[in-house]
């Protein structure tokens, strides 16, 4: 028998509920039960988990989060020069809305454009152009439907935004989750009782970056961690939450602990889900911790370090991505359209027409990189 964390309701087979230590949203598989209630996690997963969800998923689109249920969902920006797209991990970037124009010439003809985001797309558009133009020749503007890719002519920015009394409710809820499941009694993490439970009460955590507190750490690896200690000797329950290596999170969430010492860490690649075998140190006073609250023991310079460590390398991976997909369909376009026989040995002739082609279906991809290089300048 346990009290839900949350609304302090007892919990019984009836409404007991296995909750995700870490949001399934980024990737977490573990689950702990006889911590929160069916009707609390519900609740939390709509409001403060989905928020975390918000906030971190730019980093989960780059990442390509592999979740356990579902896929991350579809994440859309404005570039600079106003094209409206979206991204969806690993696949290319697409237009957010396919483009109607309609132009009246002087010729009293009308000129109709139309820019779809697939052939399908393209084909429901000119169906629904007959209706108002029965001239049109449908099935001679569906023969003649090309394929363009092309590269945004702006750039987009990501403003990543993280923490909040919303999403910080998720942070906490983890922490106590991996408590929970330490049996670690809810009585001795009052602190992070009085956040779950009041609207308006104190947030028990605090951003922290001035030491490396994980041991075993893979460089460039965007790892999930959470880590919770007991401590009889001092009484306090401390945790660390990371989110894909870059945001860190260090929580005090009581300070009467009596029981055994206890820790535990559960850590985990979120591109693959695989658990990664870390430890963490945990040796905070209680006046390190009212620093770490009081946004002492954080420094813009030590966040930017630690988001290239794993957003560096990942950028550059999606451009290797597209190089790759670009030359091998240009590849495969030039030898098959080539005038070569399967089998024959290629002439001159041949040789000259994939050059061409492989470099003409290439053009676009590496204007695209010279502009990219031009701009960082
Ligand atoms: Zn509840």
């Amino acid at each position: 028998m346990s009290n839900c964390w949350i609304c302090s309701a007892t919990i019984d087979a009836a409404n007991d509920t296995r909750e995700h230590l870490i949001p399934n949203s980024i990737g977490g598989r573990k689950k702990v039960s006889g911590f929160i209630c069916v009707s609390c996690n519900s609740d939390a997963g709509q409001t403060w988990d989905a928020e975390l969800a918000r906030q971190l998923q730019p980093l989960s689109t780059l990442f390509n989060v592999q979740r356990e249920r579902g896929t991350v969902p579809p994440l859309r920006v404005e570039t600079t020069a106003g094209e409206k797209l979206t991204i969806r991990p690993g696949e290319p970037l697409l237009h957010t809305h396919p483009e109607f124009k309609e132009t009246p010439l002087p010729s009293g003809q009308r000129l109709l454009e139309i820019r779809a985001r697939s052939i399908d797309e393209a084909k429901g558009m000119i169906k629904g152009l007959k209706k108002n133009y029965p001239q049109i020749d449908e099935d001679d503007l569906i023969s003649q439907l090309k394929v363009v890719e092309t590269y945004p002519e702006g750039v987009f920015h990501h403003k990543i935004q993280f923490g909040g009394a919303v999403s910080g409710r998720s942070i906490v809820k983890s922490c106590a989750a991996l408590a929970a499941s330490l049996e670690i009694p809810p009585d001795n993490c009052q602190f992070a009782i009085d956040y779950l439970r009041d609207p308006n009460g104190e947030p028990c955590f605090g951003y922290y970056n001035e030491t490396e507190l994980v041991t075993g750490r893979v460089a460039g690896v965007p790892m999930n961690c959470l880590a919770v200690k007991a401590d009889p000797a001092d009484g306090l329950v401390l945790a660390y939450v990371e989110y894909f290596g870059a945001q860190r999170v260090v929580a005090c969430l009581g300070d009467g602990y009596s029981g055994e010492p206890k820790s535990s860490v559960y850590c985990f690649d979120p591109r693959s889900g695989q658990e990664l075998p870390v430890s963490v140190s945990l040796t905070f006073s209680k006046a390190d911790i009212d620093q770490i609250y009081d946004y002492q023991k954080i420094s813009p310079e030590g966040m930017k370090t630690a988001f290239d460590a794993v957003v560096g390398p990942a950028v550059a991976e999606s451009h290797k991505r597209e190089q790759d997909r670009v030359l091998e369909r240009a590849v495969e376009k030039a030898f098959a359209s080539c005038g070569a026989e399967e089998g024959e040995i290629l002439t001159q002739e041949h040789l000259r027409k994939i050059a061409g082609t492989v470099f003409e279906e290439m053009a676009p991809h590496l204007m695209h990189r010279l502009r990219r290089i031009d701009g960082a300048k």
